[in-house]
């Protein structure tokens, strides 16, 4: 069977199976509108689909997803802000109540931004998407470079969710809702071969797994 024609027999499955189970909700949700509380920023991998992670219903999650699961700095100049233009519907169209950044191990993303050399060297939105990294992953470098390469990736890793929380609060209304309690911020991790989930602990400064 082709890809597609396993994409189409998919698309029967759900429309004769699940469709069916939800579909009071899915006929509320077209009613009243989607009202997810929860947006979630995850990576484009194949491998890290939020919606399956989550075993979330429809309605449940605003998925943003792009290379790395990055949100970049709030920025004004030039015209087509994907990831920005999908966090202010989730902001202040949806008012979602909950942002969380979801990184994952063994991201392609992240090994292009550590290391260019391999891969095409045509690639020109990559690079510099992910060039937003750079400080940190001086710092890993600079911190890091006796504990190995599986150490500094994953450190890459959870630190491309970090410098997306810290990119998310240049966003004033973002900040603003932080500030008063209406938003919350999460940093979660996903080692997808575990699977274990980390978040971030604030207080501790280092991704804790949750149990
Ligand atoms: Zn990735």
């Amino acid at each position: 069977m082709s890809a597609v024609d396993k994409l189409l027999k998919g698309y029967q499955e759900y429309r004769d199976g699940s469709y069916e189970l939800s579909r009071p909700l899915i006929e509320n949700l077209v009613a009243k509108g989607q009202r997810p509380e929860v947006a979630v920023i995850a990576c484009s991998d194949s491998r890290v689909d939020p919606a399956i992670l989550f075993q979330a219903d429809p309605g449940d999650l605003f998925v943003i997803r792009n290379v790395a699961n990055l949100v970049p700095p709030m920025e004004l100049e030039g015209t087509y802000h994907g990831t920005s233009a999908a966090l202010e519907f989730a902001i202040l169209g949806l008012n979602v109540k909950h942002l969380v950044v979801l990184g994952h191990a063994h991201c392609g993303g992240i090994k292009l931004m550590m290391d260019p050399e391999p891969y095409d060297s045509s690639f020109k939105f990559v690079p510099s998407w992910v060039s937003m990294l750079a400080a940190a992953h001086r710092r890993v470098l600079a911190t890091m470079s006796s504990a190995g390469e599986e150490a500094c990736t994953r450190a890459c890793e959870q630190n491309a969710v970090l410098v997306s929380l810290e990119n998310l609060t240049t966003f004033p209304w973002v900040r603003e809702r932080v500030e008063s309690g209406a938003l919350q911020l999460h940093g979660w991790y996903v080692d997808i071969a575990g699977p274990e989930l980390s978040g971030y602990d604030w207080e501790a400064g280092k991704f804790t797994p949750f149990s």
